[in-house]
């Protein structure tokens, strides 16, 4: 299982306190790194990357109705 970090600002989701604290309010056991595997939309499983919700309304909120995911270069995303 590659790293999982954010497209964008790279950053981990125990670096990035909407995960951490969705993560305690989902179940006190989970970690922040398991709920993006559980519950972020736009996790590419095999490269590990997702868009954090800050970047992911910075790039426009991209593929509301479609799913994405996202990818390494930009525009960081690309429809599934
Ligand atoms: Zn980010």
């Amino acid at each position: 299982m590659a790293d999982l970090r954010c497209a964008v600002c790279r950053k981990r989701p125990s670096e990035l306190s909407e995960y951490v604290i969705a993560a305690k309010e989902h179940n006190l056991e989970l970690t922040p790194e398991d709920y993006v595997l559980l519950e972020e939309m736009t996790l590419d499983p095999q490269t590990g990357l997702f868009l954090c919700t800050q970047d992911y309304v910075k790039l426009g909120a991209p593929g509301n109705e479609r799913g994405i995911i996202a990818v390494e270069n930009p525009p960081y995303w690309e429809e599934v």
